[in-house]
């Protein structure tokens, strides 16, 4: 690893103002992805940046919205009472990844932030153009079964590994930012993007810009939620597929749905198709077929991912039909 220099920041603004000051510097959570990323010299920041000291709360707005501060550890977000009884489907996407001890350690700003699991973006003797732009992407070609199924170009096939991440595009939430030219918010499903031409910008946010905190909206339905990840083992594995799904029932027909996917593409995949076809119908296992076709409709599989498309499908139906039946996790 090169050499870098490190600076604690004590607020927002100071931050900023580090990160500013230092050419190539990188903001630090817990480390647990960049620290990895910068042992194996893909990532070579000459300044680390430690946020880990901001503002690390968990508040409740008076409109219902909750805020969580950027710092805030991802094992404290699935603990927390709020987060628990609202929207326990987010308290379930965090315990399912990494482990106790990483997650004591993770950031929610880290977390939204944390790079690909692609072999190829690893491999500095394989091409990628999400590493090195202009190179190649030898995962279209290569052993591609953990790759994405949606929304990818002929650059870049590579999924994004958050789990937290999808029950937060399925909430709608907003992420709050700060930089040099001051404060904005982000949509979630803005905040992320496709692989498109430039696989290597794989955010919305600005060099200089900090995550602050994330805003989710007040929501009277996420209690009966569920998110479930299909892997390769039982713990301690990266999602193959995953969806989260936040369901209102009212004589037997939809009047809320909030569904994601994980796994499957660059980005959280926010499945507004199958959104739009549920609401006002029945409830029927017919209809989260449909639902799970329309979303799937322009899947595209690679040789050795294509299962993904059915796997999809079926995890939708299965996810909805719990949740039908036994009212959601709570
Ligand atoms: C073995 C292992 C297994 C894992 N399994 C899973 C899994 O199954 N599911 C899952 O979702 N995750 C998994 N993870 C990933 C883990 O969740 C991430 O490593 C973690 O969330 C990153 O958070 P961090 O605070 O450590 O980020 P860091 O490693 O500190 O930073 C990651 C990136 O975020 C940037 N950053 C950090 N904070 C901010 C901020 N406030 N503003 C702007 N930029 C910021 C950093 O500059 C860096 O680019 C696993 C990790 C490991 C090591």
């Amino acid at each position: 690893m090169k050499n870098f220099a490190y600076a604690r920041a004590t607020n927002a603004a100071h931050a900023i103002n580090l990160i500013t000051q230092n050419g190539r510097a990188k903001f630090l959570g817990g480390g647990t992805n960049l620290v990895d990323l910068m042992r194996e010299n893909i990532e070579q920041p000459d300044a680390l940046v430690d946020v880990t000291g901001l503002p690390d709360q968990i508040e409740e707005m008076t409109d219902g919205a909750i805020v969580i501060g950027a710092a805030v550890k991802n094992s404290t977000v699935a603990n927390h009472h709020l987060i628990r009884e609202k929207y326990p489907f987010l308290a379930q996407a965090i315990v399912f990844g990494a482990s106790g001890q990483i997650r004591n350690m993770a950031t929610v700003g880290g977390n939204l932030l944390q790079r690909t699991r692609c072999y190829y973006f690893y491999d500095e003797a394989a091409n990628c153009n999400k590493r090195a732009p202009g190179s190649g992407c030898d995962a279209l070609e290569g052993f591609n079964r953990i790759h994405a199924i949606l929304g990818t170009s002929p650059n870049c096939i590579a999924t994004h590994p958050s789990d937290m991440c999808v029950a937060l595009a399925a909430l709608d939430a907003t992420v709050h930012v700060e930089g040099k030219n001051g404060k904005r918010e982000i949509k979630f499903d803005d905040f992320h993007r496709l692989p498109e031409d430039t696989p290597h910008i794989e955010t919305d946010l600005q060099a200089d810009e900090l995550i602050t905190s994330i805003e989710i909206p007040q929501n009277n339905f996420a209690v009966n939620s569920l998110y479930r990840k299909v892997r390769d083992r039982a713990s301690y594995a990266f999602a193959l597929v995953s969806v989260a799904v936040a369901l209102e029932v009212e004589n037997n027909a939809i009047k809320n749905v909030r569904l994601a996917l994980g796994g499957v593409a660059h980005k959280p995949w926010r499945a507004f198709e199958a959104e739009i076809f549920l609401t006002g119908k029945a409830a029927t296992e017919e209809n989260f077929r449909q639902a799970a076709e329309a979303e799937l409709k322009n899947a595209k599989g690679f040789e050795h991912n294509s299962f993904k498309i059915e796997l999809a499908k079926r995890t939708i139906v299965s996810v909805l039909s719990e949740l039908t039946e036994n009212g959601g996790a709570k």
